[in-house]
C-alpha cells in the first residue's frame, strides 16, 4: 500500500475522514468527519480564529449565509469568469481540468531538474552548491525556459479565454491520459463551478441562487454593517469560517479537492496605497503561522501566481508538499477594489471609507488570506502519521500532531479495573474532562490501549497503577517518545495546561 492509500484507510478506520454516504458506495468528493476528525478540525479552526483574530485588534469575525442574494454572484464576477477549461480524453473518456493537465507536465519538469540537483550533488558530495549548480548546469537552464515558456503561454491562454490555444498546448506537449496512455483529446470548454438551487417552493416562479463557492463575499457585502457597528477604521480586517462550494471538474486526491469543503478567509481593508505593503505582510505573516505548527519547513513553500483570478493585482499560493506533491493550500490575494467597487454598482449602496486626515472617501482595496481547512487537515494529518518500528518486528502507526491540536489530550487508563484502580482513575478522569478533551479507557492490554492512542494521536496517556494508591502518583507515558515517567496526581493539570499552551505555538 502506498503512502496516500495507507493515510486515507487510516484516516477511516480510526475515526477521522469517511466516504459520504458510505453505505450507498459514497458519493464523489464528498466526505465525512468522524469522531476524531471533527475535532481535530474545531481544533485547527479555533488555532486559527484565535491568531487571526484574538491577537489582531482590528480584525473582528462574523459568520454570513451560505445562500446570498443572487446579484451577489454578478457583481463579483462569479456568473462571468469563475470557469475552469474542461477537457475529455475521447478514449478513457475521464474528464480533465486542461489548466492542470499542463501544469501537472511542469510538475515532471520541476522533478527533472530536482533530479539533476540530487545528481550533482551526489556526485561532487560537499563541494557542492546548490546555487551555483542552479546558475551553470546547461540542463537546468533548458528546462526552466522550458517551463516558464509553458507557464506563460497558458497564462496568456487562460487570460484571453483563447480555448484552443490552451488545446494546442497540449497537443504540442504530446501530453497522455494517465489511464489510457491516449493523446486523442477533445476540444477544451468552458464550465462555471457554482451549484446552482431554486429560492421557494415553485421552481418555475422562483429565483435561481448559487450556494456560495467563497465566503469571501459575505464579508464585502457586509462591509459597511461592520465597519459602522464596530467602528474599525481602516486597515482593519474581516473573518469567517464557514462552507463553500465548487462542481470540480476532477476531484480525485482525496480531502484536497472536494465539492463541499470550508474556507478560513480573511478580507483586509486597506488603503489604496498601502496595498503591496500589507500583501507582503500577509503573506509573510500567514507564512510564519503554518510553520508554527510543523518540524519540517522544507515542507512549506511560495508560489507567485503568474495567472491571477479576474479580481487580483497579485497572488501567491503558499503550498505544502502533499503525498502528491506540492499543492496549494492557501492562497494570498490582493483583491484591489474590485469586489466593493462592483457591489456599490449593482447594488447602488455606498461602499466606501471616509478618511478624516484627507477629508475624503475612497473605495477601500483588499488583501485576502484564503485556507483551505479541510486542506490544512490533510497537511497536518500526512505530515503527522507515521509508521514506526518501536521495538524489533514490532510496528505502531502513530499521529504526532502539535500538542494543542491534538483531538484527545490525554486518556486516562486503571491497569486493571479491580482494587479500587478504576474508582482512582474515574476521579482523575472527572476532574480533567472540564477542561480538556480526555477519554477513559479500561478495557484490554496496557500495550493494546497505548497502540490505539497513538494511532488517533493522544499525546499523553496516564496510567493508574498500584504505585498510585501508595503515593498518589501516576505513569505518563509520551506520544512521541514511549518515555515513561511518574507524576503526582496533584500536578496533572498544570502538567497539561504547560504543554498545551496556545503561546507556545505562535512564538
Ligand atoms: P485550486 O487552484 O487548487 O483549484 P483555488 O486557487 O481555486 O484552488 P482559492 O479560490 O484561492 O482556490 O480558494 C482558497 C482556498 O480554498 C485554497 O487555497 C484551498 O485551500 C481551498 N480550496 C479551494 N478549492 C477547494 C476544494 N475544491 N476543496 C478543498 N479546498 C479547496
Amino acid at each position: 500500500m502506498n503512502n496516500f492509500h495507507f493515510l486515507i484507510s487510516h484516516a477511516k478506520l480510526y475515526g477521522f475522514i469517511f466516504p459520504s454516504c458510505d453505505i450507498y458506495d459514497g458519493i464523489s468528493a464528498i466526505y465525512d468527519y468522524g469522531p476524531y476528525g471533527i475535532l481535530l478540525k474545531n481544533n485547527i479552526k479555533d488555532f486559527w480564529w484565535k491568531s487571526m483574530i484574538q491577537l489582531h485588534r482590528n480584525i473582528v469575525g462574523i459568520d454570513t449565509s451560505i445562500l446570498m442574494h443572487p446579484t451577489v454572484w454578478k457583481a463579483s464576477g462569479h456568473i462571468e469568469a469563475f470557469n475552469d477549461p474542461l477537457i475529455d480524453n475521447k478514449d478513457s473518456r475521464r474528464r480533465y481540468r486542461a489548466d492542470l493537465l499542463v501544469e501537472e507536465y511542469c510538475d515532471r519538469i520541476e522533478y527533472k531538474i530536482h533530479k539533476t540537483v540530487e545528481k550533482a550533488r551526489n556526485i561532487l558530495g560537499e563541494k557542492f552548491d546548490e546555487h551555483i549548480c542552479f546558475i551553470t548546469s546547461p540542463k537546468i537552464t533548458e528546462l526552466k525556459k522550458q517551463k516558464e515558456r509553458i507557464i506563460k503561454r497558458l497564462a496568456l491562454a487562460i487570460d484571453n479565454k483563447t480555448l484552443n490555444d490552451i488545446r494546442n498546448i497540449i497537443e504540442e506537449l504530446e501530453i497522455r491520459d494517465t489511464e489510457s496512455g491516449s493523446k486523442s483529446w477533445t476540444d477544451v470548454r468552458e464550465f462555471n463551478l457554482m451549484f446552482k438551487t431554486n429560492f421557494g417552493p415553485l421552481r418555475h416562479k422562483t429565483l435561481e441562487l448559487y450556494l456560495r463557492p467563497e465566503t469571501a463575499q459575505g464579508s464585502f457585502v457586509n462591509f459597511s454593517n461592520v465597519s459602522n457597528s464596530t467602528l474599525m477604521k481602516i486597515p482593519f480586517g474581516i473573518a469567517q469560517i464557514g462552507k463553500a462550494f465548487r462542481n470540480e471538474i476532477i476531484a480525485r486526491q482525496f480531502i484536497f479537492r472536494m465539492r463541499e469543503f470550508e474556507q478560513m478567509e480573511m478580507q483586509f481593508f486597506v488603503a489604496p496605497s498601502k496595498e503591496r505593503e500589507w500583501y507582503e505582510y500577509w503573506k509573510h505573516t500567514r507564512f510564519k503561522w503554518h510553520l508554527s505548527l510543523t518540524i519540517e519547513p522544507h515542507f512549506y513553500r511560495f508560489h507567485d501566481h503568474d495567472k491571477l483570478a479576474h479580481y487580483a493585482s497579485a497572488a501567491t499560493d503558499i503550498e505544502y508538499l502533499f503525498p502528491f506533491g506540492f499543492k496549494e493550500i492557501e492562497g494570498i490575494h490582493s483583491r484591489t477594489d474590485f469586489d466593493l467597487k462592483n457591489h456599490q454598482k449593482y447594488s447602488g449602496k455606498k461602499l466606501q471609507f471616509f478618511d478624516y486626515n484627507r477629508h475624503q472617501h475612497y473605495t477601500p482595496y483588499v488583501i485576502e488570506t484564503s485556507i483551505g481547512l479541510d486542506r490544512m487537515f490533510l497537511g497536518l494529518f500526512s505530515s503527522s502519521l507515521k509508521e514506526e518500528e518501536f521495538s524489533k518486528g514490532n510496528f505502531r502507526s502513530v499521529l504526532k500532531f502539535p500538542i494543542a491540536l491534538a483531538p484527545i489530550k490525554a486518556a486516562i487508563f486503571p491497569l486493571v479495573k479491580k482494587d479500587g484502580l478504576a474508582e482512582l482513575a474515574e476521579k482523575i478522569f472527572n476532574e480533567l474532562k472540564c477542561k480538556y478533551m480526555v477519554i477513559y479507557e479500561a478495557n484490554e492490554s496496557i500495550g493494546k490501549r497505548y497502540r490505539r492512542q497513538d494511532a488517533i494521536g493522544t499525546p499523553f496517556c496516564f496510567t493508574v497503577d498500584y504505585q498510585s494508591q501508595r503515593d498518589y502518583t501516576i505513569t505518563v507515558r509520551h506520544r512521541d517518545s514511549m518515555r515513561q515517567e511518574r507524576l503526582s496526581i496533584n500536578k496533572i493539570t498544570y502538567f497539561l495546561e504547560e504543554k498545551m499552551d496556545f503561546q507556545k505555538l505562535i512564538q
